[in-house]
């Protein structure tokens, strides 16, 4: 017997007499729901491992880890307390599990799943009476409250939903007024980071037998998944989420504000809190988090800047994502769906296709809109091959190497030179929801369709993130260690021009953008070839996994032998 299962005995109380609950893998919290106010002698827990779902998408091992080690160890803390568990291994998706299940143990209930995906698997069972869903009560608004803070309806702006949140709530208010005279200091964070005060290294944690095992069930079970695993970078218990969270407030948060925009090679997270992993299986719930944040002593730049994050970006990508059922339903009339999980261009990287378990009735793999039209696959780069471009490869290698990198390297760096190279959106998304730890239907589709790529146009913000090298080159340290330089060789400054060429039809009349495009319109026609031409031969380029330099690009070679047509 593994070590968890005999643990789980050893802690387990008799199961009679219980009313079982059904947690997901993103749900291990008492704190809110059943489990905060029942009894625990009258609680049973279901609690179900389903390889079925890793295996829909080329995960980082560090996520299943993650995921599972938190599992296990909240079954173990619930036995603890008194609440029964019923553990499962199950061959197939959640809904097979739970019919079974609900035979065995009587109705069940759930407080409502978060990702459209898992809720998607278990609708005939709910449909059938089999499971009930109750209320999820992490969220810290309500689908009311969004839809009254955008009365003129789609599309819908975060900046009217925070205030008409900040004031329902009171949180950084004074008599009715934001603290400080403004409700954001946006403008104010924005400084690049030159070293100093010195960024904080990420805790690490003691792992115990329980998720040594996990790490070894990950590594064995799970070997042809993608990235590194390293325990000691894996919060895992109760114990853990909060020793993660004593130090983002302690050495983060006093400078989180000023250095929120920079990016640097010296940290991948700089003072950013890293909680986010956590924050979405509910291990730290947000209105703790914001609650404390809003009493700490700190400057008011970045107690703000932190609260937007977690009550107004987190909140209104979920509310977002709620009202287009997942981007299925948009203003302009439906997305198309792709049907099947993506695999984000691990076959393209891999040479072998990610081989997944289809059963009938599984979910689909989501909406694909693309307003611009991009199509094109994602790089090798993405997956780790060098582009001799520094900026992606750098944020490459942290996110294999963690699971993670913060808001500004995914936005201006990675989604920002996918966009130029007009990847498609959803390829994009399905590798976001692979490399991430902290990715789930709810948050990565609006980040990465809404936010990183413009693939729902205005739906959600108002114009495209894109950047040349001149952004990167202000907020980090990238181009120190690049063979490009961004004055003068760096091929993203051309992409960003032939983008906006490329894209003018469609963008013209976009706010904030117009002088861009005024821009470029005036540029000269030959240089706007020469992007162009640029375009084509950098994109062709990654996509047959070469690493570019200034020389190979300035000389301006043909067709790599190895381009496969097809490949685009
Ligand atoms: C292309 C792209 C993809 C993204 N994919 C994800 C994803 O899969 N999962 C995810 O949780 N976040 C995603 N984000 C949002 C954001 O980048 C991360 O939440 C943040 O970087 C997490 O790191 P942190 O905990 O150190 O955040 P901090 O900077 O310390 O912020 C605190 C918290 O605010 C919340 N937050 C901040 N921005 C956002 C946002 N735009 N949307 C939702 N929550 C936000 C997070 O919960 C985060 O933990 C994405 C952003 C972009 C641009
Ligand atoms: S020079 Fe260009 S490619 Fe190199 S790090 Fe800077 S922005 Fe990135």
């Amino acid at each position: 017997m593994s070590v968890f299962g005999r643990r789980l005995v050893e802690r387990q109380p008799d199961p009679a007499g219980r009313r079982w609950l059904f947690v997901p893998y993103d749900q291990v919290t008492d704190a809110i729901g059943p489990l905060s106010r029942e009894e625990p002698r009258r609680l049973g827990v279901v609690i179900i491992e389903a390889p079925w779902k890793p295996a829909r998408r080329p995960y980082h091992k560090q996520k299943l880890a993650l995921i599972l080690a938190n599992l296990r160890h909240f079954a173990l803390e619930q036995a603890a307390r008194g609440v029964a568990v019923r553990h499962v291994v199950a061959n197939g998706p959640y809904r097979s599990a739970l019919e079974r299940l609900a035979h065995d143990l009587g109705p069940l209930r759930a407080m409502e799943p978060a990702e459209r995906e898992l809720r998607a698997d278990l609708q005939s069972l709910v449909d059938a009476g089999g499971l009930e869903i109750i209320p999820h009560e992490g969220w810290l608004t309500t689908a009311e409250q969004f839809r009254a803070s955008q009365p003129g309806g789609p599309p819908w702006r975060m900046d009217a939903f925070y205030r008409a949140v900040r004031r329902a709530t009171g949180i950084l208010m004074r008599s009715g007024k934001p603290e400080g005279g403004k409700f954001s200091f946006d403008v104010a964070n924005r400084l690049p980071w030159a070293g100093e005060p010195t960024a904080p290294s990420p805790p690490s944690f003691a792992p115990d037998p329980v998720t040594e095992e996990v790490g070894q069930l990950v590594e064995r079970r799970f070997a042809q998944h993608p990235g590194c695993l390293d325990l000691t970078a894996l919060p895992a218990t109760a114990a853990d989420a909060e020793a993660l969270w004593c130090w983002a407030k302690r050495a983060c948060l006093p400078a989180f504000g000023p250095y929120e925009d920079a990016m640097s090679a010296r940290s991948s997270g700089l003072f950013h809190t890293r909680i986010s992993a956590l924050l979405n299986i509910n291990r730290l719930l947000p209105a703790r988090v914001v609650g404390e944040v809003a009493r700490m002593n700190l400057p008011l730049q970045s107690r703000e800047g932190f609260i937007r994050q977690v009550l107004g970006w987190r909140e209104f990508v979920r509310h977002v994502h709620r009202e287009t059922d997942g981007f299925r339903r948009l203003p302009g009339g439906p997305s198309p769906i792709a049907p099947g999980p993506g695999d984000g261009g691990y076959r393209r990287w891999a040479g072998k296709p990610w081989t997944r378990d289809v059963r009938a009735g599984d979910p689909d793999g989501g909406a694909a809109p693309s307003a611009l039209g991009g199509d094109a696959g994602l790089p090798p780069a993405f997956w780790g091959v060098p582009s001799g471009l520094a900026c992606l490869d750098r944020v490459v290698a942290g996110v294999w190497r963690e699971g993670y990198s913060h808001h500004i390297t995914r936005l201006m760096v990675l989604a920002n030179v996918a966009a130029l190279l007009d990847v498609s959106p959803r390829e994009l998304t399905d590798w976001f929801w692979a490399a991430y730890t902290d990715a789930y239907d709810w948050v990565v589709e609006p980040n990465v369709l809404g936010m990183g790529t413009f693939a729902v146009g205005d739906l959600m913000s108002t114009k495209p993130y894109i950047s040349g090298a001149a952004y990167i080159d202000r907020m980090s340290d990238f181009c120190e260690e690049c063979a490009f330089d961004p004055t003068r060789t760096c091929p993203i400054t051309p992409l960003y021009w032939a983008f906006l060429a490329r894209h003018e039809r469609r963008l013209r009349g976009t706010p904030r953008l117009g002088i861009a495009l005024q821009a470029v319109m005036r540029r000269d026609p030959g240089r706007r070839r020469s992007d162009r031409a640029l375009f084509l031969r950098v994109r062709e380029r990654l996509l047959a996994g070469e690493s570019l330099t200034p020389e190979s690009l300035s000389a301006g070679r043909g067709r790599p032998a190895h381009w496969k047509a097809g490949d685009r």
